[in-house]
């Protein structure tokens, strides 16, 4: 489950890492429950059944009612249970692999890792621990799909190993931690493994000083890509003078910008754009509550004309002899993203594989380091020199 309500946790480890002064200051903001939070949880719920079941902990039945239960959560869907039964498939193949050389490895499912030996009041919910030989192996479910997640240097999967190592090296020869990611709605697995001696090192010369200044609310600010989940982001001064430093540009001399000013001032909007929709969604949120700031007020935005009663409204105009083919809006198909929860993944290619296209993406400028290829900008210029032929 995700473990977010401790003050350490594993889950905002980067930050906290980062920028120790963050974890103190935190504490002021209420959690930020999103839509996404709440549907990771539900797929952890349903992964832990699923997986319960395959271990012969639960019976059929048993799974089947707990199923149900979920099912009546409108977060649940067709989809959902396709991608977590991947996820648990996958979980499966790695128990069957380490079952085949140790067949009596130890399995758990959401086992509670305690590593406040390193971090006070640390811990963690593992989602898989498989204990076996001399490796502890630590899965990770992540249901989100905004951005592929690395195990590479991570430090929340590392506390989850270190957790893990702590919880098992006492009875067993452990001699290597492995730590792996699955996010099943971006067929994305990765893993990083380490000798148990690299992640202790690792534990008492990186987190245990960086978790004793968190703790006590010391430490620099720093400001960095985990901003992005810091409770504190919108009226953080550190991040404030950090973003009105970015906006402050020294133009050369010439009359026209150079390529190289292009690209700074793009890089620069985009992080001033994050922080402009951050400050002004706390405003208006504090704005709501009555909170007042110097030359705003709150009005009302504008709104569009709609029918009171759709029913009334259509018999009324049949009434009036307008046909119905004239005053209704031609049905059409649901969206493809409700249709794919509506069906699922398998049904909906069992059904519409071919039936699907995905047009040519509009041009877009991104940083160099996305991960598209680039666009060959010449054949793309001829393309949209052919089409206007065509017309
Ligand atoms: S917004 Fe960034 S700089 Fe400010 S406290 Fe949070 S992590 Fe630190």
């Amino acid at each position: 489950m995700p473990d977010t309500h401790a003050l350490l946790g594993p889950s905002g480890a980067k930050r906290w890492m980062s920028c120790t002064p963050s974890a103190r200051l935190e504490e002021s903001f209420q959690e930020e429950s999103t839509d996404y939070a709440a549907e990771g949880t539900m797929a952890h719920k349903l992964a832990e059944q699923i997986l319960r079941y395959n271990n012969g902990e639960i019976s059929k039945k048993a799974l089947t009612g707990r199923i149900n239960k979920l099912k009546a959560d409108p977060l649940y869907n067709q989809e959902m249970q396709d991608y977590i039964e991947d996820y648990a498939n996958r979980v499966w193949e790695v128990i069957n692999e380490t079952k085949a050389s140790c067949p009596d490895a130890l399995i758990l499912f959401e086992q509670q890792l305690d590593f406040s030996e390193y971090v006070p009041e640390g811990y963690g919910t593992g989602d898989v621990v498989i204990v076996a030989d001399d490796m502890v192996n630590v899965i990770d479910l992540k249901y989100g799909k905004g951005v592929g997640v690395s195990a590479e240097d991570n430090p929340q999967l590392r506390l989850y190993g270190l957790g893990a190592y702590l919880e098992h090296s006492m009875l067993y020869d452990i001699r290597r931690v492995r730590m792996t990611i699955i996010q099943p709605r971006l067929e994305n697995i990765s893993t990083e493994e380490m000798a148990a001696e690299e992640l202790l090192d690792w534990a008492e010369t990186e987190v245990k000083p960086k978790a004793a200044l968190a703790y006590a609310g010391e430490g620099e600010f720093q400001v960095g890509d985990h901003c992005r989940f810091c409770r504190a982001r919108k009226t953080c001064r550190a991040k404030a003078n950090y973003n009105l430093e970015l906006a402050k540009y020294e133009f050369a001399d010439p009359p026209l910008l150079s390529e190289e000013e292009i690209g700074e001032v793009l890089r620069k909007a985009d992080e001033l754009a994050h922080w402009v929709k951050d400050i002004t969604e706390y405003a208006l949120a504090e704005a709501l509550k009555g909170q007042k700031f110097d030359g705003w007020k709150l009005v009302e935005g504008t709104s569009r004309r709609k029918y009171a009663d759709q029913d009334k409204a259509e018999a009324a105009l049949t009434a009036a002899g307008y046909a119905l083919e004239v005053i209704r809006k031609p049905t059409e198909l649901i969206g493809l993203t409700d249709m794919t929860k509506l069906l699922g993944k398998k049904k909906f290619e069992e059904l519409l594989a071919g039936l699907v296209i995905k047009p040519e993406g509009k041009p877009t400028l991104v940083p160099e380091s996305d991960k598209r290829p680039e666009l060959n900008t010449a054949d793309a210029a001829k393309a949209d020199f052919e089409t206007e032929i065509d017309e």
